[in-house]
């Protein structure tokens, strides 16, 4: 891999995936905000999960909760009391870290530190007009919670059976004591988890089936199988509900990081929304059977940590006929852009008028395509590396007809190799569907 922090940050943000959160304003640390290709690009990733993990699967279903949660969910789940970061304040400047990121003193400036305390990661805030205990609410810290929330609605509306699963996608918030390195560590974020609930006594073949489903959406993607690496997660480090964890590590620029987990939650969550709540969280798996309380089998992807592995799976530097380039080697799926439609020249009406027919033709199939006329088609097919663009397709004269057997044909042009074919303007749809 050639990527370095420094390039990925600024070609998402000079080339319009990624900006700083709030930039005009000095930013808010710890967010970031997706730009037209970076919204493009997440959404490639989540629609190509979910028709993975839900549609494609008979065992599955969506859903799609309020990020905003009755607090008691939270107390029930052992994120009030226990979702925190030990934090250290340094008590000459007063700067606050991670107490497991930092050894002795200050790195800022050398101060001492003072007591290690626990900090809670979750985001309170207030619903409603009257501002006293009872209005708390918390932004979701995990999308699992609105899952096991909902259980008993999924059952009685659809009766699975065991094993099945429910997924969401959505935003999650926590107030990390120091976000960094660009988006894999931000405050605000997405997330895509699974419940997968089984019976007691069988999740360990499921967890063995969900480890090789994050390997197969790791591939699918085009995330870079030899940079991830399992982690067996220790008794000590492993979340409060965990019995077993494995962490997927990637190995970003900046060191080898979780990407995703994968945890056996036990019946933790169901059994103690049970307890809170009084609502019995058990279900009939099968006639004549007493209702049994799930266990959870739980696979926890992050869409930002996604779009980074991803980045720096597919950012490539080549010499190029003895130029140098850098350029986004995304498949097909996740590429924000398909196809790129260029008129040769963009002051002649006829080359201008053919161009914007086939880009119509193209883009009623497959919607993202670009319209670029900007420059000459040496820096066209620049600028379309560098975001990633597949293909390149170009009307000249040709394709008007100037030599009769060309006629209807352009150059289709392949981004990792820089060659040029002639093809049908017919032919072009397959190519790049
Ligand atoms: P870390 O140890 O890096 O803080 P975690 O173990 O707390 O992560 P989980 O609680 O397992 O993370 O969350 C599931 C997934 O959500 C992670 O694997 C990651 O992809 C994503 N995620 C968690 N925290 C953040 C964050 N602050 N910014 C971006 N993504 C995050």
């Amino acid at each position: 891999m050639t990527a370095s922090m420094d390039k990925i940050v600024s070609l998402a943000k000079r080339r319009g995936f990624i900006y700083p959160g709030s930039e005009i304003y000095g930013g808010l640390s710890g967010t970031w905000d997706y730009g037209p290709l970076g919204v493009e690009l997440k959404n490639n990733i989540k629609n190509l999960w979910w028709r993975m993990f839900v549609q494609d699967r008979d065992d599955m279903c969506g859903l799609d909760a309020a990020i905003l949660m009755n607090a008691r969910a939270w107390e029930a789940s052992g994120h009030v009391n226990g979702f925190s970061d030990p934090l250290v304040e340094c008590k000459k400047c007063k700067r606050r870290f991670r107490a497991d990121q930092v050894e002795g003193k200050c790195p800022e400036c050398d101060g001492s530190f003072g007591d290690v305390r626990q900090f809670n990661m979750m985001f309170k805030t207030q619903t409603g007009a009257t501002e006293d205990e009872s209005s708390v609410t918390y932004l979701r810290p995990e999308t699992a919670g609105g899952i096991f929330v909902n259980f008993k609605n999924v059952i009685d509306s659809f009766h699975p059976k065991l094993p099945f699963g429910i997924a969401q996608i959505g935003k999650a918030f926590r107030n990390e004591i120091a976000p960094r390195d660009f988006i894999f560590r931000s405050r605000e974020f997405e997330q895509m988890e699974i419940e997968y609930f089984v019976r007691p006594g069988e999740w360990e073949a499921a967890f063995e089936e969900w480890r090789k489903n994050v390997h197969a959406f790791n591939d699918a993607v085009g995330i870079l199988a030899q940079a991830v690496h399992e982690l067996e997660v220790g008794d000590t480090d492993r979340a409060h509900y965990s019995r077993r964890t494995i962490d997927f590590e990637f190995d970003f620029p900046f060191g080898r990081k979780e990407l995703y987990g994968l945890a056996y939650r036990t019946d933790f969550d169901l059994a103690a929304h049970s307890g809170v709540s009084g609502v019995p969280l058990k279900m009939i798996d099968a006639e004549g059977e007493e209702p049994v309380m799930p266990h959870v089998v739980e696979p926890s992807f992050g869409v930002d940590r996604t779009v980074l592995a991803l980045l720096t799976s597919a950012y490539t530097e080549d010499d190029l006929g003895g130029e140098m380039r850098a350029y986004l080697k995304f498949n097909k799926a996740v590429a924000p852009i398909k196809a790129a439609v260029f008129p040769l020249l963009k002051n002649k009406p006829e080359l201008v008028a053919k161009a914007r027919e086939v880009y119509s033709m193209l883009k009623k199939q497959v919607p993202q395509i670009m319209w670029d006329d900007n420059g000459n088609i040496g820096k066209r097919y620049r600028r379309q590396d560098e975001i990633g663009t597949p293909y390149c397709v170009t009307v000249d004269f040709d394709t008007l007809g100037e030599k009769t057997e060309l006629k209807d044909t352009v150059t289709i042009r392949n981004r990792d190799t820089g060659e040029q074919e002639r093809v049908s303007i017919e032919s072009l749809l397959s190519r790049i569907a």
